[in-house]
């Protein structure tokens, strides 16, 4: 097998995510994906558990999505959105109201998921000080979320996945409080939003997953007990769709299994069919007429280089295209099913805790991972590219998955956790 040059020579020189640098098993190197398959340089193929992180939801090098980059790329690749726009990013801004229904009307891009959450908050914070009102510095968010890695984000991420302790007294306090997943959970928030209401400028929640957080899902009705509350206390509710927009829960957004809307919303990953990077948060009315004003200082002062890049919109208007032409949110549900059906067997494994599905996403809860790299190089020895985070193992395969490919895929996993205690 071939390694290479590019490997030796560049491998000293890249700093990873999430890795010690000195311990961590070196990353494998890619050479080519497509479909839901990545293509080692060594020419071992993997099936792809994970899209990327979750964007690629019609799998690798869709042909529409590359084509419509390229016929872009001739035309405008990026312009400033400073005083500048174009048709890629107005129709997309168009589409995505369209889809996300009456209100949820005005499209202010950015380039990631983090920096989408950002905006969220400035708006939010923002929202009241237009209105006069101060000392509404703080969020509620919940223990088990995630929402990006920025110091503004790391500081609403759950307290003891999050890098809190680490960087104590440098992030923003706020309120991370328990999910209220029963009534008496609401009671109990309600109680706490008496009090500490006046203080705060929204809720911020991933509807009905908490992806990163180790994929945490709850009940719908969950979301419309935080809608109740927000509105007797007067918060804004902002929901995190970066994980669970675009089909990924069986539903194009989450919230529409709740039927209870948010004032704003962030959506990224699989915006663009995972190909390049964008984010949009999206605001209702009601906010945004706080910021409609004859004063320049109500103004959202925010605006990223590559906010609104051309090939960016145009690869998320491809996305969309795909959405309405083919059936992805039936693709969705019958995989589901079949991972319903595929990690059944793990549910018999006394180190496992719990095994959760709800649309395209699966995860197995296990007690604890004793020797993380073996399980990963386990996994990729079964042909299979999942990687797990803390105690679990998830898989969010491409939306376009092959029935074959999916059964590979659970078929390792079950199988590597049932050889030995991970
Ligand atoms: N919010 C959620 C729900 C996410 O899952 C993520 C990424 N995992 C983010 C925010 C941050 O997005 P990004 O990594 O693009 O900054």
């Amino acid at each position: 097998m071939h390694t290479p040059d590019w490997v030796a020579q560049g491998q000293p020189h890249i700093w990873l995510p999430y890795a010690q640098m000195k311990t961590a098993t070196p990353p494998l190197p890619v050479v080519r994906s497509h479909g839901s398959r990545l293509e080692l340089a060594d020419g071992r193929s993997l099936i792809d558990g994970v899209a990327s992180w979750w964007t690629a939801c019609h799998g690798y090098n869709h042909p529409h999505i590359a084509q419509a980059v390229r016929a872009q790329l001739d035309v405008m690749p990026h312009v400033m959105f400073g005083g500048l726009t174009h048709e890629p990013a107005l129709t997309l801004a168009r589409r995505l109201a369209a889809l996300l229904g009456p209100g949820l009307d005005r499209v202010f891009y950015t380039d990631s998921g983090s920096v989408a959450v950002e905006v969220a908050m400035k708006m939010a914070l923002q929202y009241w000080l237009n209105q006069g009102e101060r000392g509404r510095g703080r969020f509620l968010a919940f223990k088990g979320g995630y929402h990006g890695d920025t110091f503004g984000t790391m500081a609403v991420c759950d307290p003891e996945e999050g890098m809190h302790s680490l960087f104590r007294g440098m992030l923003t306090e706020h309120d991370i409080v328990a999910l209220p997943r029963d009534e008496a959970g609401e009671v109990e928030l309600d109680a706490f939003l008496e009090r500490r209401g006046p203080q705060l400028a929204g809720i911020l929640v991933e509807p009905l997953v908490q992806g990163a957080g180790g994929m945490l899902m709850h009940d719908p009705e969950v979301l419309r007990r935080l809608r109740r509350l927000a509105d007797r206390h007067g918060l804004l509710l902002i929901y995190d769709e970066i994980f669970t927009g675009f089909g990924r829960t069986g539903t194009m957004f989450a919230y529409e299994q709740a039927g209870a809307r948010p004032d704003i919303i962030t959506l990224s990953k699989a915006l663009t069919g995972g190909t390049l990077p964008l984010a949009a948060t999206v605001a209702s009315n009601r906010v945004f007429d706080a910021f409609w004003s004859d004063d320049p200082s109500h103004a959202l002062m925010h605006g990223p280089t590559f906010m609104g890049n051309a090939l960016a919109c145009a690869a998320a208007n491809a996305s969309l295209d795909l959405f309405e032409r083919e059936p992805r949110l039936d693709q969705a549900r019958a995989i589901c099913a079949a991972l319903e059906q595929g990690l059944a067997p793990c549910r018999e494994l006394p180190w496992v805790r719990d095994v959760r599905v709800l649309g395209a996403i699966g995860a197995v809860e296990l007690d604890g991972i004793a020797d993380r790299e073996a399980l990963k190089r386990r996994l990729v020895e079964a042909g299979v590219w999942v990687r797990p985070f803390g105690n679990v193992v998830y898989l969010t395969p491409a939306l376009t998955i092959a029935a074959d490919e999916l059964a590979v895929l659970t078929g390792a996993v079950s199988d590597v956790l049932r050889r030995q205690r991970p």
